[in-house]
């Protein structure tokens, strides 16, 4: 099964395991547009049977797979970077019809996937391990990373494609075989136009697996994941209640579990900061993706010195992007992935509104489309101020500070430890405040929304653990202790 631009809409897709596209005796579940709620395909509906059909085919391809030569894994990786590329069309027109991304995201995407997809081709070349001194005469240790078995991935719906490739590349890059879930809401740009690319690859039968499911059915999947002991660790990203329920469950099989969860990401604007600069940066980290990434910002707290210059400059700006529908190149704010989504933002806003925030800008629904918002003034118990939780959509607070340390502190009282960004011309003054905050990453004169394949990705606190990259490593392998001796022993009995 490949997709063409052509059939992008109204495809009945199945899963994809063992290296064979199978459905589900027939039952699918629809998945809609979110900007009209025309379909867009018909998914098979799995659970159980599916689910341990795939952890079986992955379990019976790691050990060729693990034992790869690393020249034979890179090529299929630089092939299937080489795919990415060539299909970009579709990709950007499947991206906007399954989750609303506009084409400035959907390309984001693409260009970090193929980068990322390069970058791993290589991993298999690196020192596989350390050879270690021992203080017991004739005794060698070494220590050697091998891979963990199968990786089971959750991924989330939004940033889907790229997101999906972090999930499963991965693992797969250190040796692992993977199963992956995808959202119900994408389940083609979160995992099974995956599939297709690897399979056309050439990556070996059962290294790579998805399995779809309908809404609602996402728990019995998860439950052949965390009872099957070829299932070594669970590589899930999506949100912090979900992962929550998991993690319960991840205790009690003894699974590893890597999080990749939500983010608050506050910007601190100090008063030498660039206003122009700060501009551009804060209306692409808060509305990319009109807000449903979770690295995008939440809060600005900006020297009352900059505030009027700033409120004034970014709305101006967020005012001219352009909204509708993302298959429209010049689109920048698409639609809301669903009906909670907005309602989720109506709340929030007309809850601080109620309590006596400022509409600067938006506020106002049309459909699914939510137009950038900014608000100001907003007392500090409204539910969108409180950093207790994100409001995933294009709402941004905007306070003012006259003492930098009190903003820092306000910054930091979240829960969450994503991203932040320091807005300043003197570096050493925005290293200084860097090197306090409590966030997995700290960006000083860039958006907190930022990803380039080679770095690091992931979140302290309620934003999860584990880090994208080369540290995967550290993830998706164990060391393996080897001595050797060649004297006899001397023993205390
Ligand atoms: P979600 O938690 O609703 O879903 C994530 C995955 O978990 C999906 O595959 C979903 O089907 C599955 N799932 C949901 N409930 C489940 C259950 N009870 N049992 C088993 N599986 C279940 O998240 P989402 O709405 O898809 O994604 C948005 C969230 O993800 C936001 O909070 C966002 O901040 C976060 N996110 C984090 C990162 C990161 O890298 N840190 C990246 C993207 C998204």
């Amino acid at each position: 099964m490949t997709l063409s631009v052509d059939s992008v809409r109204s495809t009945i897709t199945t899963h994809f395991i063992n290296g064979e596209w199978t459905d589900a005796g027939g039952a699918t579940f629809p998945v809609y547009n979110p900007l009209d709620g025309e379909l867009v395909s018909e998914s098979a509906a799995g659970g159980t049977l599916e689910a341990r059909a795939a952890v079986a085919a992955a379990a019976a391809a790691f050990p060729e797979w693990a034992n790869l030569a690393p020249g034979a894994r890179q090529l299929l990786f630089l092939k299937a970077a080489d795919i990415v590329e060539r299909r970009t069309e579709e990709l950007v027109e499947l991206m906007a019809v399954e989750g609303g991304a506009s084409r400035a995201f959907s390309t984001f995407q693409i260009r970090l996937s193929a980068a990322m997809l390069r970058q791993a081709a290589g991993w298999g070349y690196l020192p596989a391990g350390d050879v270690l001194r021992s203080d017991v005469p004739g005794r060698t240790a070494t220590v050697t990373r091998k891979p963990l078995g199968v990786v089971a991935g959750f991924t989330p719906w939004n940033g889907a494609f790229y997101l999906a490739w972090r999930t499963f590349l991965l693992p797969m890059a250190f040796g692992n075989t993977t199963v992956i879930k995808p959202s119900e809401l994408a389940p083609r740009s979160a995992g099974l136009v995956h599939a297709e690319i690897l399979a056309e690859a050439g990556f070996p039968p059962g290294t790579f697996n998805v399995v779809t499911h309908a809404p609602g059915a996402a728990a019995a999947i998860a439950d052949v994941f965390f009872e099957s002991p070829a299932v070594r660790c669970i590589n899930f990203t999506g949100s912090d209640k979900t992962a929550r329920i998991l993690g319960a469950q991840a205790g009690r099989a003894l699974k590893r579990m890597v999080l990749e969860l939500g983010g608050f990401n506050p910007v601190i604007m100090l008063e030498d900061a660039d206003v122009e600069e700060s501009i551009r940066a804060v209306t692409f980290g808060a509305f990319l993706h009109q807000g449903q990434v979770c690295m995008n910002s939440r809060k600005v707290y900006v020297h009352r010195s900059l505030h009027d210059e700033f409120v004034s400059g970014l709305t101006a700006r967020v005012e001219a992007l352009k909204i509708g529908d993302p298959r429209d190149p010049e689109v920048i704010i698409g639609p809301l992935i669903n009906d909670s989504a907005v309602e989720q933002i109506v709340a929030r806003v007309k809850d601080a509104l109620d309590r006596g925030a400022t509409l600067v800008t938006g506020g106002k629904a049309d459909g699914r489309l939510y137009p950038p918002t900014i608000l100001t003034h907003v007392p500090a118990d409204a539910m969108c101020t409180t950093g207790a939780d994100e409001t995933f959509g294009p709402l941004l607070v905007i306070e003012a500070f006259d003492d930098s340390e009190e903003a820092f502190r306000a910054a930091q009282n979240t829960p969450f430890g994503l991203s932040a960004s320091v807005m300043t011309q003197d570096r050493a003054r925005g290293l200084d405040l860097a090197a306090r905050f409590d966030t997995g990453i700290i960006h000083i004169n860039a958006p907190t929304m930022a990803s380039e394949a080679a770095l690091p990705v992931g979140g302290v606190k309620d934003s999860g653990w584990g880090r994208s990259g080369y540290y995967a490593i550290e993830d998706f392998t164990e060391l393996r202790l080897t001595t050797m001796s060649s004297e006899p022993g001397r023993y205390p009995f």
